[in-house]
């Protein structure tokens, strides 16, 4: 048993089965044991490559459409740039550095990143020592300020509880122990009331997964938006609803069973970007549009053929291939989805359809 795996069960036997939700926010976040508090799980060496760590023309992409949408908006100074979740502090980099040809944008923006392992804000305050950041612990402490916003992947590391259908109401799944294993239970059904708009489209036997976290974090972008303008970018995998059992684990690029190594793994599970949407209140959502498709209309392809042209060999096979990572639909191209956000009655995003 890893050492989290100790203490979760010892738990488990004092006061009973968590929820997955629970078990979920101890391996990512313990304060000791915690996937992300440990270290830094990113890049080839690491257990899973990211958009922004497969190739820089992510992150100038996502810079230039921000820019974009703060021109559109005349340019309110001061700003607010945000990142929610932002690992080694690669895509924050490479949008500043992409966005300095933009006049006046550097200048009036005050970054700020929402990180909640300390492993990873030091990792983001190497790689972006030149730059003037203010890192939170959350979106709620963000100032009040037209706001301009990017979450990739950063939603499908909150937690989620998992819920299954029953003939009247819904029973949780819970995570007891089996001797030195972690185990799978249901609760007694109950009505739920943040689970009625799922009523209409499941069955018995269904499990629909809430992700109870993201509702304050998104309300809090949201509020910002409709008082102050701006705009926010969500990038992650899942789906406009989400349905069936989509917890995953993966150490060393592979995947593994969710409750075998508590702590050594990553946690996901995809986003419902129905859910953001109805959490994002008095905002306008923008079609939900595949990552290929949008990075595509933003002309990835013209720069990576540009970039193509300062490249020889080995390089250039990587770069051809990180191209068709992001964008193709067999790769991150259609499972990856982007949901824009912005104030009502102010311009689509660039590269989403209002
Ligand atoms: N956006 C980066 C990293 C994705 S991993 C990339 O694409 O490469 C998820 C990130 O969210 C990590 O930086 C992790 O530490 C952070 N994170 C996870 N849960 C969080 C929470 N509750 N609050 C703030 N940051 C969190």
């Amino acid at each position: 048993m890893t050492p989290l795996a100790r203490l979760l069960a010892r738990r488990i036997s004092a006061t009973g089965p968590i929820s997955v939700a629970e078990y979920m926010t101890e391996c990512l976040l313990h304060a000791e044991h915690g996937y992300y508090s440990r270290r830094d799980p990113f890049g080839g060496a690491g257990d899973f490559i990211t958009a922004p760590e497969t190739s820089q023309m992510y992150g100038e992409i996502i810079g230039l459409a921000l820019a974009q949408a703060w021109i559109d908006q005349h340019r309110p100074t001061p700003f607010v740039l945000a990142e929610l979740g932002p690992g080694r502090g690669t895509c924050m980099a490479d949008i500043l550095r992409a966005t300095r040809s933009v006049p006046g944008f550097t200048e009036a923006a005050e970054v700020h990143l929402i990180e909640a392992s300390a492993a990873l804000r030091e990792r983001q305050r190497r790689k972006l020592d030149n730059e003037r950041i203010t890192w939170l612990d959350s979106a709620s402490e963000l100032p009040d300020a037209p706001l301009f916003l990017i979450a990739s992947e950063f939603f499908d590391a909150l937690p989620v509880r998992q819920f299954v259908r029953a003939e009247a109401g819904w029973q949780e799944r819970l995570i007891g122990v089996h001797g030195d294993r972690f185990v799978h239970g249901l609760s007694e059904p109950a009505p739920l009331a943040e689970l009625e708009r799922r009523t209409a489209d499941t069955r018995p036997g269904d499990l629909v997964e809430l992700r109870t976290a993201a509702g304050a974090v998104i309300a809090a972008v949201a509020s910002r938006l409709t008082r102050y303008g701006g705009g926010a970018l969500v990038i992650d995998y899942g789906d406009w609803r989400s349905l069936g059992d989509t917890l995953q684990a993966v150490t060393g690029h592979r995947y593994v069973d969710p409750l075998a190594e508590p702590g050594l793994a990553d946690l996901t599970a995809h986003v419902d970007f129905e859910a953001l949407a109805v959490a994002a209140a008095d905002t306008t959502p923008s079609s939900l549009t595949p990552q290929g498709v949008f990075l595509e209309r933003l002309g990835i392809t013209a720069r990576a053929n540009r970039l193509a042209k300062t490249l020889g060999g080995s390089a250039l096979e990587e770069h051809v291939a990180a191209h068709r990572r992001l964008t193709h639909p067999q790769e991150m191209g259609s499972i990856f989805k982007v949901l824009g956000l912005t104030p009502n009655g102010a311009p689509p995003l660039p590269g989403l359809d209002p």
